[in-house]
């Protein structure tokens, strides 16, 4: 969790978590989350980890890992 967070940190993101549902969450947005259905957003540690526990298709969104996004544009890349 904190190295992904560390990783994420130089990207782009929303100032403040965006889990926190029909209650603001006022705690900075640290980590990415993602579903298989392209869904994503930006939460704190303790949203993130809550939604990983309670949202089975959830992970967390990692360019490390590749991504699909750099596979499918692979071709035009030569
Ligand atoms: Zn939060």
């Amino acid at each position: 969790m904190r190295a992904a967070a560390a990783t994420q940190a130089s990207r782009p993101h929303p100032e403040h978590c965006q889990l926190g549902g029909l209650t603001d969450c006022t705690e900075p947005a640290e980590i990415k989350i993602a579903d298989s259905w392209g869904d994503s957003a930006w939460g704190c540690s303790a949203h993130v980890e809550e939604a990983i526990l309670n949202v089975r298709s959830v992970f967390i969104a990692s360019e490390e890992l590749g991504g699909l996004d750099a596979y499918l544009h692979r071709s035009s890349q030569k």
